[in-house]
C-alpha cells in the first residue's frame, strides 16, 4: 500500500492555523498529530486533545531518546512532534497533518528523505502584519506587561518567518483572510496531492487489468459486428 502524505502546516501564531485545521478535517480525512509542549494550557485547552502538556524535564528526556520527529523552542517553551504515531499512520496509508512553526518544518524537510516520508509544506500567512497583531491582541483577553511582551515576541517572530519563507521552499502559500476561502484552498491542496502519481500506483495497476467476463462479451460483440459487415447499426 502507498504510504500516506505528511502535510506540514506552518504559519505564525495567531494566523488561525487551529481553526483552519479543524475546518479542513471536517472536509478531508487526516490524522492530526498532537504535539507535546512545555507551555501551560490556555483556558479551554485539554491534555491529549490540543497538546500533550508536559514539564521541561520530561520533554528533554524524550528528546534525548529521539522520540520526536522534530522539536523547537518557541518564545521560551519547547514544542515537539511525537515521532511514533506519525510514522504508524503514514505506514497505514493515512495522511498526517502537523501544525508546527518554521524551525520544526525545516527539520522535517531535512529528515523526510532519509525517513522515506513524502512531506508537503504549507505556509499560512495573514493578510498583513497589522491584521496578525489585531488577532493576537483580540485572543489574549486581559492584557498585562508579560502578555504584551509575549505578543510582541510572537509578532517579531512572525515577521522574520514570513520574510524568510522563500528559503524553506514551501510548496504552497495560503492567505488566511476569508476563512472559507483559505479552507477551500487547503482542501484542494490535499485532494490534489492524493492524485499525484506516487499515490496512484494501485490505480495504475488496476488500469492495466483485463476482466475475463467482460473480455468474453466484447469478443462476442466484436464477432457479431464483423459478421454484420460493419458497425452495430
Ligand atoms: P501556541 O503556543 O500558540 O499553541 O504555539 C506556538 C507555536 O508553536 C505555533 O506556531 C505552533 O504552530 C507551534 N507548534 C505547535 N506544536 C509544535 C510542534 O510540535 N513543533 C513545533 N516545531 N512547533 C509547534
Amino acid at each position: 500500500m502507498a504510504k500516506g502524505t505528511l502535510f506540514v502546516m506552518t504559519g505564525a501564531s495567531g494566523v488561525g492555523k487551529g481553526t483552519l485545521r479543524a475546518r479542513l478535517m471536517e472536509r478531508v480525512k487526516l490524522y492530526y498529530s498532537i504535539s507535546m509542549t512545555t507551555r501551560p494550557p490556555r483556558p479551554g485547552e485539554r491534555h491529549g486533545v490540543d497538546y500533550w502538556f508536559v514539564d521541561r524535564e520530561r520533554f528533554l528526556a524524550l528528546r534525548e531518546q529521539g522520540a520526536f520527529l522534530e522539536s523547537a523552542e518557541y518564545v521560551g517553551r519547547f514544542y515537539g512532534t511525537p515521532r511514533a504515531p506519525v510514522e504508524r499512520h503514514l505506514a497505514k496509508g493515512e495522511d498526517v497533518l502537523l501544525e508546527i512553526e518554521v524551525e520544526g518544518a525545516k527539520q522535517v524537510k531535512a529528515r523526510a528523505p532519509e525517513l522515506g516520508i513524502h512531506a508537503v509544506f504549507l505556509f499560512v500567512v495573514p493578510p498583513s502584519l497589522s491584521e496578525l497583531r489585531r488577532r493576537l491582541l483580540f485572543r489574549s483577553g486581559h492584557l498585562d506587561e508579560a502578555k504584551l511582551r509575549e505578543i510582541e515576541a510572537r509578532l517579531a517572530r512572525a515577521e522574520r518567518e514570513i520574510a524568510e519563507a522563500g528559503e524553506l521552499g514551501f510548496d504552497y502559500v495560503v492567505v488566511n483572510d476569508v476563512l472559507e476561502e483559505a479552507v477551500a484552498a487547503l482542501d484542494r491542496i490535499v485532494r490534489s496531492e492524493r492524485l499525484k502519481a506516487y499515490r496512484q500506483q494501485e490505480a495504475l495497476a488496476r488500469a492495466l487489468v483485463r476482466h475475463p467476463e467482460l473480455e468474453a462479451e466484447l469478443d462476442e460483440m466484436e464477432r457479431w459486428m464483423v459478421d454484420r459487415g460493419g458497425t452495430r447499426d
